[in-house]
């Protein structure tokens, strides 16, 4: 199987399993015992979070760990917003293509009293700093943007949203998931204020992620209990899982800029072979993505069949983001772009990773082509097209 569906989720890395195993196999006790076997555990813990600090230029007591990014997510935006009402701001700025995890907790928010303006993200997927300073008002408690997109890769310009929120006395948070380990990253540098990241999008293992506040930024508790992570995330720390986590980032680190520029070269491969498509269009800017990411759309067919097809040859990739398949609704992203629906239906998400080999990316290249005419072939919406009974959008 040739798996291209990376910003779903990623295989675990040898090194990453390796420290998983061995510390439930050895290192097993309670962080918060005090004898040796717990003291150990809790050394475990406090070596993965300045590894994690350090990889992101953080102090160590500037990481929580959570149970991944939708908790880092919601966490980092309720805490945010209830130290903007103490000082009666209640609105909030966001983008219309962040992650549900961000969506959805800013809809909880408007029903409890806070008003949120969401930006639009242009048709290359790019947020425009002067639009984030446009919107700030003196009500605005937090202005949250993400990294880089999930479904169409496009890395936004986050030191200059940064800058522009830390002049104007806003708190800022980005969603940095799909960054993570794949782009550099520096929370002084970059003006971050906040940050959520998930082990599983970097080779880590899933349930296990990491919440950056900057020092000073009191955190709402999301599970309230014992005092672990100084009294701001209850229960017992999953330790195999953030000690791996650790590993996986450290091991993500050091390969990113040479990992960086071998997909680079990959993706615009994919890109251009694609492009061949009659009737396509790729989705977000092309220089300004993830090294990772190649999303289409291509007129006159469905997702959902594309994907069954490919899964039949061997390759394994998404309509969109994993969170939304099963749903027949378009991707809200797509529809931010300014795709119409019939369009943003036929999308295609590659997202690759290091295994990947020329080869594997001709033998991709050739199967959507062919997967793509084929389906065309019996689509009514297609042969409308043709028959000039409705007009080509792409
Ligand atoms: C995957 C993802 C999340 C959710 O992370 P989980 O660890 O799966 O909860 C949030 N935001 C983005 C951008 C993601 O890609």
């Amino acid at each position: 199987m040739i798996y291209a569906d990376n910003a779903a989720t990623t295989r675990m890395s040898e090194a990453a399993i390796h420290t998983m195993v061995s510390l439930a196999q050895e290192t097993w006790g309670n962080p918060s015992s005090l004898y040796t076997t717990g003291q150990r555990a809790k050394e475990v813990l406090e070596e993965a979070r300045s590894a994690v600090a350090a990889a992101i230029g953080a102090e160590p007591r500037e990481i929580l760990f959570t149970s991944g990014g939708s908790e880092a997510d919601n966490q980092a935006i309720r805490s945010a917003a209830e130290l903007g009402k103490k000082k009666g701001k209640t609105h909030i700025i966001s983008t219309a293509f962040e992650h549900h995890a961000v969506l959805h907790t800013l809809k909880k928010l408007e029903s409890e009293g806070f008003t949120v303006t969401l930006l639009p993200v242009h048709e290359n997927g790019l947020v425009v700093p002067e639009e984030v300073e446009a919107a700030i008002t003196d009500e605005t408690a937090l202005v949250t943007v993400m990294f880089a997109n999930n479904e169409i890769g496009t890395i936004q310009p986050i030191r200059e949203i940064g800058a522009i929120c830390r002049a104007r006395g806003v708190l800022f948070h980005t969603d940095a998931v799909q960054a993570v380990g794949h782009l550099p990253i520096d929370v002084m540098l970059d003006n971050i204020d906040l940050l959520s990241a998930s082990a599983h999008k970097f080779h880590g293992p899933k349930g296990v992620g990491f919440l950056y506040a900057r020092k000073g930024i009191r955190l709402t508790n999301l599970i309230e209990g014992g005092a672990q992570e100084r009294g701001r995330r209850a229960g017992t720390e999953n330790v195999p899982g953030i000690g791996a986590m650790a590993t996986a980032l450290t091991e993500a680190a050091a390969g990113m800029s040479e990992s960086a520029k071998r997909l680079s070269a990959l993706r615009d491969r994919l890109i251009a072979g694609l492009s061949e498509i009659p009737h396509s269009a790729l989705n977000g800017d092309a220089t300004k993505r993830l090294p990772s990411n190649v999303n289409f759309c291509f007129e006159g067919i469905e997702g959902e069949s594309l994907l069954l097809l490919l899964d039949d040859r061997g390759i394994a990739a998404s309509s969109g983001s994993a969170c939304t398949s099963g749903s027949l609704d378009p991707s809200h992203v797509l529809l931010a772009i300014g795709r119409v629906h019939d369009v943003a239906h036929g999308s295609l998400r590659l997202s690759i990773g290091d295994d990947i080999t020329e080869a594997d990316v001709e033998y991709i290249i050739k199967n959507v082509k062919e997967v793509v005419e084929y389906l065309r072939g019996f689509s009514p919406i297609w042969r409308d097209l043709v028959n000039g009974k409705k007009a080509f959008i792409l």
